[in-house]
């Protein structure tokens, strides 16, 4: 990594975080209760790491094996490492013990099998509901009409606790940017929050990448999730 690297990350974190802080002031926020997780994929641990250091409050992996091997690397440090991509039940394992939050639970199957795991380890895992918000075929998230029987599972288990929500929305087209899906999603997230399900806090609303978290953060996100506009554009 050349010190040219080094120099573009630190400053595109600086970039990202003051854009926040202006979405949040905007919106009558503080820039404080907003969370910045780095959306690491197909980045090295190296580039991890130095990331990490410069400002960011948690890594978001998407691969399991990827994030294995970078942990493995000791790319996190002390930083809360969060999953964040599509996860098979059988791959759970892998996971319990590492990741502070796995934000991308899209169907009550994979709650229940992280709620398995996590009590044989004897530890309480921490997730966000995957809400299909756009309601694609083609995605996967639960459908927002299930999100209520599903929190009502899965507050049964006291090895999974529900922190919140989390969406990937629809492409946006240019016009608004996603501020539909967005709204949405808050409303859901006050919704939940009203019905006081045991073992359920609402406290992160994740929302918002490197295209749009300033609209995210105007529609009430407090956790966005930013790789490119961190790490420039990644080739596939
Ligand atoms: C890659 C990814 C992001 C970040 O995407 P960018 O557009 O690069 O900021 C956010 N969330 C998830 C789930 C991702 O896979």
């Amino acid at each position: 990594m050349t010190e040219q690297e080094r120099t573009q990350i630190a400053e595109n974190i600086r970039r990202v975080r003051e854009q926040m802080a202006e979405a949040a002031l905007r919106a009558g926020r503080r820039p404080e209760e907003i969370q910045l997780v780095a959306a690491t994929k197909m980045n090295d641990a190296e580039r991890v790491r130095e990331a990490l250091r410069h400002g960011i409050d948690a890594a978001g992996e998407n691969r399991v094996q990827e994030l294995l091997d970078k942990y493995e690397a000791g790319a996190y440090g002390d930083k809360p490492l969060h999953f964040i991509g599509t996860l098979q039940t059988n791959k759970v394992k892998y996971l319990i013990g590492k990741t502070a939050l796995i934000q991308s639970v899209g169907s009550l199957k994979l709650g229940q099998a992280i709620a398995r795991e996590a009590e044989k380890r004897g530890v309480c895992q921490d997730i966000l509901l995957e809400v299909n918000i756009g309601r694609e075929a083609a995605k996967s998230g639960l459908d927002p009409d299930a999100l209520d029987e599903t929190a009502a599972i899965l507050q049964e288990n006291p090895s999974v606790r529900i922190r919140g929500l989390m969406a990937i929305p629809p492409v946006a087209d240019e016009s608004d940017k996603n501020t539909r899906y967005f709204d949405r999603m808050r409303q859901l997230f006050i919704d939940m929050a009203a019905k006081k399900y045991d073992n359920v806090n609402m406290d992160f609303l994740s929302m918002g990448m490197s295209g749009d978290f300033t609209a995210a953060i105007a529609c009430g996100s407090n956790m966005v999730r930013v790789g490119s506009a961190i790490f420039g554009p990644r080739h596939y």
